[in-house]
């Protein structure tokens, strides 16, 4: 069994259709994650969707700026983070805000700073809430996304698996369109570019990331001896199923140490 673990959780996953967040589905994912935490399985959440909410609390549909989109992050983060404080605090867990850009991993003291923190957060049974500092990093609200953020604290924090959330099944071997199309439940790390075909640009309409990020993510992780999941974020139980070892979505199952 896993000992400590990402779970990363997408946008699309997280809101309902007004784009406003869904309390329940919210709600049943920290519900697993305390479970998990009570099995002694050390957890790391990263969360996007504070844009989404920001947008839906503000009710100004047409802006789509790079400063429009910073307003959006500062106001909905608040109403994210009041969510997980309040459904962790139902299972007794506190939970803590981090937010982070990437220039905080090519920084050699914030990088430390930020682990020892984390590693802290986790010693003292804190369940640690990542987002991108979306205020301040402008350049990430164009161009990145919080897979590529889940990836760096993968390796700051040398998890075993990374689990990614999101509105998919997992890696389709065709059009996940295609009702004949299957997912694809294992790929070995050493085979991963034979996968790559299967893998198309299409992006969620709510979450910055697809895909093709998701996938050259996970090449990179489990080349380095972490496993990677990716699977739907609205099924059952599905991180107490992968946790366990089920056939849930799609495992890159990493190189052997
Ligand atoms: N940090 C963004 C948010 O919370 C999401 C980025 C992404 O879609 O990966 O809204």
């Amino acid at each position: 069994m896993y000992k400590r673990i990402i779970v990363k959780i997408g946008t699309g996953v997280i809101s309902r259709q007004d784009g406003k967040l869904d309390s329940e589905v919210l709600k049943e994912l920290v519900d697993q994650v305390a479970e998990l935490r009570k099995k002694r399985v050390e957890v790391i959440i990263v969360t996007s969707g504070a844009v989404g909410t920001g947008r839906s609390l503000l009710k100004l549909d047409g802006a789509n700026s790079v400063v429009e989109k910073q307003v959006f992050a500062a106001v909905g983060q608040v109403k994210l983070m009041s969510m997980y404080a309040e459904y962790f605090g139902k299972h007794g867990f506190v939970c803590a805000q981090v937010l982070a850009t990437k220039e905080d991993f090519r920084d050699k003291e914030h990088y430390q700073n930020m682990r020892n923190c984390m590693l802290n957060l986790l010693q003292d049974n804190v369940v640690p809430v990542v987002n991108e500092n979306d205020v301040v990093a402008v350049a990430e609200l164009v161009f990145t996304d919080n897979d590529e953020l889940a990836g760096l604290i993968a390796e700051q924090l040398d998890v075993d698996a990374v689990i990614t959330l999101t509105s998919v099944e997992g890696v389709f071997a065709g059009d996940p369109a295609n009702p004949g199309s299957k997912v694809i439940r294992e790929i070995e790390c050493s085979k991963i570019d034979s996968y790559e075909k299967y893998i198309t640009s299409d992006k969620s309409t709510s979450g910055r990331g697809g895909m093709l990020t998701k996938f050259a993510i996970a090449k990179k992780l489990c080349g380095e001896g972490i496993a990677v999941h990716i699977a739907n974020g609205h099924r059952k139980d599905v991180l107490l199923e992968i946790v366990a070892g089920n056939n849930i979505g799609t495992k890159f199952v990493p190189h052997r140490a």
